[in-house]
């Protein structure tokens, strides 16, 4: 359980990170709280020559109002954004999503951006981010490019960042009017992964009518994914259990649903569908005006 052998730099600028990887994009690996990279590395399923450490350069770990936004840096720690009192505020899905994540240890070191960046299928931060339609910012030789997480999540353990990119930031519309929101999740007994997560957020009319539906399901398929018929079965109608349960029941459309010696595809697809209902009800029952 010893990585092979590495070099390390721990450059203080975002800058000089960048050219530090462009100098050697396929051989180097961003480190930032290590906390997927290290046990990789020490099962040498992932052997890089190099690793620039991004944790150490300051003003890159934040929590921020920006006019309609919410701005976080890329090495904001899990514990962090757990226990922001204007995230509570202005967007608790974040705090609730923070708490769910491993134990004390892991959420003190992993960072939202490495959690993003790594795109485990049972990550947590994918179904917060798609469901809060978050945009990341992702910084490279060539410039700065913004896209949305929902197509920054390509596949098993992969992104759309190119190599020599790294992620910056993710931004987050503040919710506004009538919302909710909630997430849901079965930790894995050993590790607290995901088996499944569900991140809710809805939006409301005057008469309580559901006039937006954004989910994030992790946990089933090879990366975190948009519900969208359950989405589309939700907006315009008023909440009721039955709606619920007809909505929900399409939490798993369209999807390959993982299957391992913890829960089968069975078992994984009714757990998505029961929990996508709960994440529903609680985020309709926690409705407060942004
Ligand atoms: C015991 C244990 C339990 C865990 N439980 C959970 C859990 O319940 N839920 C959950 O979601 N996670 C869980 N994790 C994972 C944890 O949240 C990690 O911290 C997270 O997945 C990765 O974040 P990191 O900052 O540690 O990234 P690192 O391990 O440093 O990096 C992960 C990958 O992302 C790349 N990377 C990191 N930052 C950037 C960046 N800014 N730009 C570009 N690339 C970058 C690295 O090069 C690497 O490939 C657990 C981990 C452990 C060890």
């Amino acid at each position: 359980m010893i990585p092979a052998q590495f070099e390390y730099e721990a450059p203080g600028t975002l800058a000089e990170a960048v050219s530090l990887l462009a100098q050697d994009p396929d051989g180097t690996k961003v480190l930032a709280g290590g906390h997927s990279l290290i046990p990789a590395m020490k099962l040498r399923l992932a052997q890089p020559q190099k690793l620039i450490d991004i944790a150490r350069i300051p003003d890159l770990a934040y929590i921020r109002e920006d006019g309609n936004l919410i701005l976080i840096g890329a090495t904001t720690t899990h514990y962090q954004l757990e226990s922001s009192d204007l995230l509570r505020n202005i967007c608790p899905l974040l705090p609730e999503c923070a708490k769910s994540i491993g134990d004390v240890q892991v959420r003190n070191k992993g960072t939202i951006g490495g959690s993003l960046a790594h795109s485990d299928p049972a990550g947590d931060w994918p179904a917060a981010a798609i469901a809060l339609n978050a945009d990341v910012v992702l910084v490279g030789p060539g410039g700065e490019r913004t896209m949305n997480s929902e197509s920054f999540f390509v596949d098993l353990l992969t992104t759309a960042l190119e190599p020599g990119e790294i992620l910056r930031e993710i931004r987050i519309a503040k919710p506004e009017g009538k919302f909710g929101q909630a997430y849901q999740k079965v930790p894995h007994p050993a590790s607290g992964f995901a088996v499944v997560g569900i991140a809710a957020n809805l939006s409301f009319g005057a008469d309580g009518t559901c006039s937006a539906a954004s989910l994030g399901v992790t946990g089933v398929a090879s990366k975190a994914y948009r519900p969208a018929a359950t989405e589309s079965a939700l907006v315009g109608k008023q909440l009721d259990e039955q709606t619920i349960t007809m909505a929900t029941a399409h939490a798993c459309d369209g999807v390959d649903i993982n299957s391992d010696l913890y829960a089968s595809e069975d078992y994984r697809r009714n757990l998505a569908i029961v929990h996508a209902a709960r994440a529903v009800r609680a985020a309709a029952a926690r409705m407060i005006t942004g």
